[in-house]
């Protein structure tokens, strides 16, 4: 007799939302179980699916038998296959697809004779529990009073923590109170960028490995080698593992005692997936808390506008549990915050980039042998044209929104609902013929920078020293390492950057800090760019002024320099201030008038073709299939417009914008139309599609 099993395999991506295949075993597997399985002319690793008998897929294919099982290993648990399930539906991509990419690469390619041996491997030195984890710092009133509550509520908790609060000091203790109630207990603690993960694993291992064993502690992330994913993996997976570290891909490990999930920096960007399932670790570990019954924490001292409104008062509807520690502690609060200084370009010469003021400022620092970082607003903002004398802008006269400059046919186009208009010729309120794109060319930045620094000399005589880190001067592995330990070696004066020099980095001598041309992002087409700007430039004032003993000795201060046009603009004013909660209240009224999330739930639907014509009819005639769905009157469709970056590679690329007040409408409505777009697709008339994909929670719009 022979069983009949549902097993999920890795599929196309766009051979549609298929389910499980049917494949025979001579013994019944549970659920969960990895097996290797016949696909095509290939053999492939599948997962066992719970999926009832009558309920099995058989409509046309000659069942195969299972050609190996992984018997090693133990099944993925019952809540694993749960996650994966809600993520595929959720963000509108295959079982296949979702369950296979979770798994580490290297279990693809093992045999189950291969992962026998691996399995075999000896076991570290086991944990002493006799000795006693080494005593963390004496927590203040603030850390103690958030660690009570996090022990005495169910969650999810926002923690809303400024920055140098000792938010780092709450997580290691509250997952020690964990490890200590239950012996089988696992914590996943994420953090946002692969950098993050060693000075994080050092800190935890420092307070767990002498009494819980090395190994209680494991790292996941893709900048590590197949083979160690591999054993991080089954570490966790085994439950040997107490702690997984990991980026966003951890959201996904296999980890059956898990009680306690961290994300820090909860509001960064990066927790967003932007290929393939599209999904958001920090929304999947909201999901993922409530279905395992794990605690969840988020962290930020400049929290997502979703999860600040999330965890406002549960009488006003917040679902978050906003713990508050406002105070810097330690070594950060002698340092004080960075005193903000805004340099009002409009009083400036025309075409000014570096202001008088701002250039002696940085001068005199570098001379003093401080350090200095200049930060550029990061490329990719999509343009949006503004008149240098009146202050007109290019907004959408339908929506609260800025059109788009497109360079290529000089159009100005609404990202939203579509509206385009060619580029006047002149600003249609006073005349000027001088209209250009807002906070354009940081290209030539750095050249200008040396050339205003040529005189300048450092404490030893030496001329200063300027480098730039981006995406571009660090693409070669180990490049930003040396940069990085140039600049801490005090060998670089002037650091010039992108966000990439925001983040986490604690340079000891870098006492100003400088935002060049930061307006793009108030007047974007984007409305969360002015939620980025905030919390990068918070970030960035962060890096100014850092080492309070190094400050005084220099009789200096640590000051963050913005240079804008709006000098008083909201968020600026905001910044000046540390803010957050201000701003966050002024961006949130500002969302709800205009119907923006978290007040209404999008998804962005994008299309590649030969032709934008062909792109944006393919959007156009399924979304007029739509409207035939059950629900669809609940789902706003605007019209397909091209995409900032319209053309790359010669290939056209087409978006359109989706938008629900509702949640569950806008998800029954995708699931639904996930047909509609196969078929639409098949018609002859979209031969010249190339392919097309739908972004569940668009982060860039
Ligand atoms: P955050 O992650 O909130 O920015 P950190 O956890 O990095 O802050 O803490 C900032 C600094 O304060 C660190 O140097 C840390 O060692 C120190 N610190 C944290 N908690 C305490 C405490 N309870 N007592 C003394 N110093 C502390
Ligand atoms: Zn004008
Ligand atoms: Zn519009």
């Amino acid at each position: 007799m022979h069983h009949r099993l549902a097993v999920v395999v890795q599929t196309p991506a766009h051979s549609g939302l298929s389910g499980p295949l049917t494949y025979q075993s001579p013994e019944a597997l549970p659920p969960g179980t990895l097996v290797r399985v016949p696909l095509g002319k290939r053999e492939t690793l599948g997962v066992v699916w719970p999926v009832a008998e009558q309920d099995l897929d058989t409509e046309g294919v000659t069942e195969r038998p299972v050609a190996g099982v992984l018997a090693g290993l133990p099944p993925l648990g019952p809540a694993w296959m749960r996650l994966v399930s809600f993520a595929a539906r959720y963000y509108q991509r295959s079982l296949g697809e979702v369950a296979l990419a979770s798994l580490p690469p290297q279990l693809r390619e093992l045999g189950p004779e291969q992962l026998a041996r691996r399995l075999k491997r000896p076991q570290a030195a086991a944990p002493d529990p006799a000795t006693p984890t080494p005593a963390g710092l004496a927590l203040t009133a603030e850390q103690a009073e958030v660690c009570a509550q996090l022990e005495q509520h169910p969650g999810p908790f926002l923690l809303f923590g400024a920055t140098g609060s000792g938010k780092t000091e709450v997580y290691l203790h509250a997952v020690q109170a964990l490890l200590e109630r239950d012996p089988s207990a696992q914590a996943l603690i994420m953090v946002p960028e692969i950098n993050l993960t060693p000075q994080l694993e050092e800190r935890f291992q420092a307070r767990f490995a002498p009494r819980w064993g090395v190994q209680a502690v494991v790292s996941m992330h893709s900048g590590m080698t197949p083979a160690q994913r591999l054993k991080s993996w089954l570490a966790a997976h085994s439950g040997q593992a107490r702690m997984v570290l990991g980026t966003r891909m951890s959201i996904f490990a296999s980890m059956p005692g898990l009680q306690l999930i961290i994300v820090d920096e909860e509001h960064d960007p990066s927790y967003k997936q932007q290929e393939g399932a599209r999904y958001s670790a920090r929304d999947l570990a909201v999901y993922r808390g409530q279905q395992e019954g794990a605690k969840v924490l988020l962290g930020s001292a400049t929290p997502s506008l979703e999860s600040w409104h999330h965890s406002r008062p549960s009488a006003e509807g917040g679902r978050y549990q906003r713990l508050l520690m406002p105070t810097r502690v330690g070594a950060a609060a002698d340092a004080g915050l960075p005193r903000v200084r805004r340099v009002d370009m409009n009083r400036q010469s025309k075409g000014t980039v570096f202001s008088p003021q701002l250039v002696s400022a940085m001068q005199e620092r570098v001379a003093r042998g401080e350090q200095v970082m200049v930060f550029l607003n990061r490329r990719g903002y999509a343009p949006v044209l503004h008149c240098n004398d009146c202050g007109w802008k290019s907004e959408c006269p339908h929506c609260s929104a800025f059109r788009v400059f497109h360079r290529i046919d000089r159009t100005l186009r609404c990202h939203h609902c579509g509206f385009t208009q060619a580029v006047p010729r002149a600003c249609p309120d006073c005349g000027n013929l001088d209209i250009a794109p807002l906070g354009r060319g940081t290209e030539r930045l750095e050249e200008q920078l040396a050339e205003l620094m040529s005189e300048t000399l450092r404490p030893d005589g030496q001329p200063a020293r300027i480098a730039r880190i981006d995406a571009d001067s660090t693409r070669a592995k180990g490049a930003l390492e040396s940069q990085l330990a140039q600049v801490h070696g005090g060998e670089v004066d002037v650091l010039v950057g992108t966000q990439m020099i925001a983040k986490g980095h604690d340079f000891r001598r870098v006492t100003l800090v400088a935002a060049i041309n930061p307006d793009g992002a108030l007047f974007s087409s984007d409305f969360r760019a002015p939620e980025r700007l905030f919390a990068l430039l918070m970030q960035a004032a962060g890096r100014a002024g850092r080492d309070a003993a190094f400050v005084s000795a220099q009789k200096s201060e640590g000051e963050m320099w913005v240079q804008t046009f709006y000098p008083t603009h909201p968020l600026f004013e905001a910044l000046k201030t540390h803010d957050y909660p201000a701003f966050a209240q002024a961006q949130l009224e500002e969302r709800e008038q205009a119907g923006m999330p978290p007040f209404s739930f999008q998804a962005l639907v994008r299309a590649e073709a030969r032709t934008q014509a062909v792109a944006q009819g393919f959007l156009n005639s399924a979304s007029a299939a739509g409207a035939e769905l059950e629900g669809a009157s609940q789902v706003f469709r605007f019209s397909a417009v091209p995409m900032t970056i319209q053309r790359v590679a010669n290939i056209e690329r087409a978006q359109m914008l989706i938008e629900s007040p509702s949640r569950a409408a806008l998800q029954r409505f995708l699931a639904q139309w996930q047909a509609v777009l196969h078929a639409t697709r098949a018609a002859p008339e979209h031969k010249g599609l190339i392919r097309w994909a739908v972004d569940v929670d668009p982060l860039l719009i």
